[in-house]
């Protein structure tokens, strides 16, 4: 488990990306640069979608979340930054991309904020959930990180060709109570295929979520 961070001494004043003077994680000139998504998207999924309406691939296999809300394309810095939280400890970037994710959805009404849980192997090898991290900051009274739980372990998401993903996280999440007619907002760090979110928000769904909502930092573009 890494320490408790400092930001004076993990990033001195300096910008993240850059190195140049900022007073934040990262120095104004980066934060604009960031490769921040813009409409017209999908409503339900996030991806393209010429004049902002419901995708085909949303129509033809519709997943059981109801809306994606994310903030970045998932190239450099995003991947970079994301891949620091994620494997390298660094704390400190859940805080940046948190407020960035916050951003975008402050002002949404939900009863219950979520993370994609870990596996517990995982959480002890890594010592935290990247995603939770993000969930804190964007939580507030909302959050509750207990009520969706793995139920079994499985292999990691990325080891997996896109179409073995969905096979894989099958059943792999349940609730530990009853939602009767919530919605619940479920946050994790890059959505790619949308297997893992589709999955949660089946488990929330069969504990009678009516809506699941994803707030993701990131998001990917595969291949079709
Ligand atoms: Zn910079
Ligand atoms: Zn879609």
């Amino acid at each position: 488990m890494p320490g408790k961070f400092s930001f004076a001494a993990l990033f001195g004043g300096t910008c993240y990306l850059c190195r140049g003077a900022a007073r934040e994680l990262l120095c104004a000139a980066c934060d604009a640069d960031l490769p921040r998504l813009a409409p017209p998207r999908c409503p339900r999924c996030a991806l393209d979608s010429p004049r902002g309406e419901v995708c085909g691939r949303c129509l033809s296999d519709a997943p059981h979340y109801d809306a994606t809300v994310a903030v970045l394309s998932y190239e450099f810095p995003a991947d970079a930054l994301v891949h620091a939280l994620k494997f390298r400890g660094e704390l400190a970037l859940a805080g940046l991309l948190g407020a960035l994710l916050f951003q975008r959805i402050s002002g949404s009404e939900v009863d219950h904020v979520v993370a994609v849980p870990l596996s517990d192997s995982r959480l002890r090898s890594r010592g935290y959930n990247h995603a939770a991290e993000i969930a804190r900051r964007v939580g507030g009274g909302k959050l509750d990180l207990g009520l969706c739980v793995r139920s079994r372990d499985t292999p990691p998401q990325m080891e997996l060709p896109y179409a073995e993903r969905r096979r894989n996280v099958r059943g792999a999440f349940r609730c530990t109570r009853a939602l009767a007619g919530a919605c619940v907002a479920v946050v994790d760090d890059v959505m790619t295929t949308g297997a893992t979110l589709d999955e949660v928000a089946s488990a929330l769904k069969s504990a009678g979520a009516a809506r699941v909502v994803n707030w993701v930092v990131a998001r990917t573009f595969p291949a079709r």
